[in-house]
């Protein structure tokens, strides 16, 4: 069975997917991989629908499709364009905005955004890999005046909370999410969703994080007045998240999306051949996010 892809040439992608039936089965091989289940009674026996990846439940006689339940679900996009976006999305170092992909695959722009939005609810963390070792946290506005971007913020400035991972002095993995203040708890929320609790964290002096050293005991609050000189791997990841952000999008609107996006690309900076297939798998498991759920 034809199933893996691992490549990042848009060649190869080409000749892998050159029609929706090759699209269509292999989703339907990510899908069922650890075999079939009815998602009704549970029953293992299906036989193929009129459309032949479609499976049935020969019990209860359930139909699902391999987009069914997914983040492909209900989209109107074909399912072709649909695989250049999520490759172009996935393969792209710097990530591709709607405008591109609208020029690109002849679609209008606004089917584009709202399908990288799906991608982008993807791409979130599925906190099941907590950061060990050396790790900084710091708040950040985002959206900001002294973001340079006077004029183009749409939105007010958001608080963005962020942890990296060192390794050396370089970055190995780095996670971010919007909060609404700096308070204790949504700080100990997003550390404890994302950091191991023996980790060495470093922070500053904010009172938020004042008594973590409960669930992170080895926790040490720096004082101090020039953060960027105790946190330089830190405060360089945020500069460079932020310069990337004012890039492609000049708002801090769906702020949490973009900061997905980033992050899932930067975390597999390492490996990124296998990249397509693993946000592909990603898609199919995740359940459908529908416009009313990105428009919030
Ligand atoms: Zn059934």
């Amino acid at each position: 069975m034809e199933k893996r892809f691992k490549s990042l040439s848009l060649f190869e992608f080409q000749t892998r997917f050159p029609d929706e039936d090759k699209c269509r089965e292999y989703l339907a091989n990510l899908k069922w991989e650890k075999g079939y289940k009815c998602p009704k009674c549970g029953h293992e026996k299906y036989c193929s629908g009129i459309n032949k990846f479609d499976r049935q439940c020969t019990s209860c006689n359930y139909l699902e499709s391999p987009t069914a339940g997914t983040l492909f679900h209900k989209s109107k996009l074909p399912i072709l364009k649909a695989f250049y976006i999520v490759y172009y999305v996935s393969t792209c170092k710097n990530g591709i905005s709607s405008t591109e992909l609208s020029r690109k695959l002849a679609l209008r722009q606004k089917t584009c955004w709202l399908f990288k939005q799906k991608i982008m609810k993807g791409m979130e963390s599925s906190k099941s890999f907590l950061m060990e070792g050396k790790v900084d946290v710091d708040e950040t506005y985002v959206g900001q005046q002294d973001d340079q971007a006077i004029g183009r913020n749409e939105g007010k400035k958001k608080i963005m909370v962020v942890a990296i991972e060192r390794k050396g002095k370089g970055v190995s993995r780095m996670y971010g999410r919007v909060i609404e203040t700096a308070s204790k708890k949504n700080l100990k929320k997003f550390m404890e969703e994302h950091i191991n609790s023996d980790a060495d964290v470093r922070t500053d002096g904010w009172t938020g994080y004042k008594g973590l050293e409960k669930e992170f005991p080895k926790l040490l609050r720096e004082k101090s007045e020039k953060k960027g000189k105790n946190f330089p791997q830190l405060h360089r990841s945020i500069m460079m998240f932020k310069a990337w952000l004012r890039g492609v999008h000049h708002s801090v609107h769906y702020l949490q999306s973009y900061i997905n996006e980033y992050t899932y690309r930067f975390n597999r900076h390492k490996m990124k051949e296998g990249i397509f297939e693993n946000l592909m798998k990603r898609m199919i498991s995740a359940p459908p996010h529908p416009y009313k759920m990105i428009i919030g």
